[in-house]
């Protein structure tokens, strides 16, 4: 983050982007934003070193949108993604960027949706078509989606797709474009092959990495919360009852959100501003001088309002969303610990915004510990404390006596006891903080727990043998076919996330695959038709079979080495396919 940023209308994109974006409440662009939309407004390729969560979507997304022609019906950018959750997050993201663009029409296409449906919808000519490579590919084998007049091409976590087994499709689908259409690459790592994709297809892309500095912040106890079970304003308010913290600072990514959140924490009764930069220079000082005397106790406030923000009472930073990068971060949590005091900061990380914290914990040299939210118990016990204070300053204080009359004449109206009569009113007392709070809900099961919260399979928990089929796919090593493309096509096809798929084994003409028990038949009948290696894989239940572990000698050569069993990121090589045509860089 530079001292001037630059604003969004310094880009020259359309107003009708700048408008959603201003309605969107975006205050100014990213790092990767203020980098790569000009770079791809040009007509540059670009190669973004950046993963989810530091803005990458807009990064190419608005500069695409802005050369998309709505009078023609044929694709104009196709944007491939390793999961059919990123490529509706994607599509989604272009729908409403283009909200102002009448007639605009943006197609997500992935595995597991039904082919007549996606017939359709793609008969319909979207001008932007956002696909899992295993479908573009099976739609471009089918004649369904033309690609001959796009304008640009987007790999979208091209390191995931590789993992995934997909970069050969990948690699098919790009050379079907026309030679003169524009690429944007992003991915969080750069490995060889990608490397490679990128010398054969893109023309002297710039490459745009943010750098990030280091610092040192040991006065500021730095935790984060994985944002799981309970929603973040919930689990704000539970760290704000159970400790005192002074003066709070909580960042939030867009405007509209400083506002909204502030507005929320008010209505728990809380003493929260929103500080961003829809307000003038004078009411913005006017809301920091009260956080300074302490007539307010919160505020909620953007990057760019909070720039050199200097209070000595802010004992807490909390990063309500994630900042784009390190030295966002730095620069958020640097406004606790002033003057030499402690602070502290704590981040929500939503589990798919993993990498960003890892990320940080790197370039600041600090591990950040993970938090679990304060109990239900505590919070109940702070929220009783504080009312029997409150009860005992107002006896101490205040002229009850009137009351006590009013207490009377209701009791003998209403022919309650007394006891349930100061119940009810406790009742109505609580108002937003109920004092008695619901039970926690049970820990979801390991495994769907995992599903959500995977960062896509950097570590494999153990698989439990007995609780997986198995099932035989009619393809097999002669048809090219590697561990990587099953484990690709099912975990796209079926939505099963990759880790909870147990061992497949190739043979000559069939394979197995391990898969987890109850597969619902839709699913099933689903995953019959997909193609791997161009060859249906008709897959059936081995009713019988028993799931166990391959003994070490029963292991294809070459398919589990690497870190561990199905190691998905192994080479490339051996998939026989068609001579693929080659394109000068
Ligand atoms: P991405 O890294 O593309 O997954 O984006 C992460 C989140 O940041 C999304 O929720 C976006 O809506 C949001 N976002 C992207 N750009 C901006 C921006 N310039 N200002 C505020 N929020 C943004």
């Amino acid at each position: 983050m530079s001292d001037t940023p630059v604003a969004f209308s310094d880009l020259e994109l359309p107003s009708s982007l700048l408008k959603s974006i201003t309605e969107l409440g975006y205050e100014t662009p990213s790092p990767i934003q203020a980098e790569c939309i000009p770079l791809l407004l040009k007509g540059q390729d670009v190669l973004g070193m950046a993963q989810t969560g530091t803005g990458k979507t807009a990064a190419f997304a608005l500069p695409l949108l802005s050369r998309i022609d709505l009078k023609s019906n044929k694709p104009q950018v196709l944007v491939l993604a390793p999961t059919r959750e990123l490529a509706v997050q994607v599509a989604e993201a272009f729908q409403v960027y283009a909200r102002h663009m009448p007639g605009f029409h943006v197609l997500p296409i992935y595995g597991g949706q039904s082919y007549t449906l996606q017939l359709k919808q793609l008969r319909r000519g979207p001008h932007v078509v956002v696909g899992t490579p295993g479908r573009v590919m099976d739609h471009l084998d089918r004649g369904t989606l033309k690609i001959d007049e796009l304008k640009a091409m987007v790999l979208d976590e091209a390191d995931e797709m590789l993992r995934m087994g997909f970069i050969d499709d990948v690699e098919t689908i790009m050379a079907k474009t026309p030679a003169t259409r524009q690429t944007a690459l992003f991915s969080a790592t750069m490995p060889e092959q990608i490397r490679r994709i990128t010398k054969r297809y893109m023309r002297e892309p710039t490459e745009v990495k943010i750098a990030s500095k280091t610092a040192t912040m040991e006065n500021i106890d730095q935790k984060c919360w994985i944002v799981s079970g309970t929603n973040k304003l919930d689990a704000l308010v539970r760290i704000l009852e159970t400790d005192e913290f002074g003066g709070i600072i909580i960042f939030a990514r867009t405007k509209t959100a400083t506002t909204e959140l502030a507005e929320k924490l008010e209505a728990r009764g809380y003493a929260a501003a929103a500080l961003n930069g829809d307000m003038n220079q004078q009411l913005r000082e006017r809301t920091v001088q009260r956080l300074k005397d302490a007539k307010l106790d919160i505020l909620v406030a953007t990057d760019v309002a909070a720039r050199g923000l200097d209070v000595q009472r802010v004992g807490l930073v909390v990063n309500y969303d994630i900042p784009y990068d390190t030295e966002a971060y730095v620069h958020r949590i640097g406004r606790t610990g002033r003057a030499g005091r402690d602070g502290k900061a704590i981040m929500f990380v939503a589990p798919r915004e993993r990498r960003l914290l890892k990320q940080i914990e790197r370039a600041t040299r600090q591990p950040i510990q993970q938090m679990d939210l304060p109990s239900r118990d505590l919070v109940q016990n702070k929220r009783l404390e504080s009312f029997r204070e409150q009860v005992s300053n107002i006896v101490s204080k205040e002229d009850i006596a009137p009351y006590r009359e009013l207490v009377d004449q209701l009791a003998v109206d209403t022919e309650l006891e007394v006891l349930d009569l100061a119940s009810a009113l406790l009742y109505m007392a609580q108002k937003e903080k109920p004092l008695i709070l619901p039970p926690e809900p049970e820990p979801r099961p390991r495994r769907e727990r995992e599903d959500r919260e995977s960062d896509r399979g950097e570590k494999r928990e153990r698989i439990n043998y007995e609780d997986l089929d198995v099932y035989r796919l009619e393809v097999g090593r002669s048809d090219g076919v590697q561990v990587k493309n099953i484990v690709g096509a099912i975990a796209n096809e079926a939505d099963i996330n990759s880790r909870h798929i147990g061992d497949i084994r190739l043979h000559d003409d069939y394979s197995t695959v391990q898969l987890p028990k109850g597969m619902p038949t839709e699913v099933l009948q689903q995953l019959k038709g997909v193609f791997i290696c161009r060859k249906k894989i008709d897959i059936t239940l081995m009713e019988g079979e028993i799931a166990r572990p391959a003994p070490r000698s029963d292991k294809p050569r070459g398919e589990y080495k690497g870190k561990g069993r199905n190691d998905r990121g192994g080479n490339d090589r051996g998939a026989p396919r068609k001579p693929r045509p080659r394109r000068d860089a």
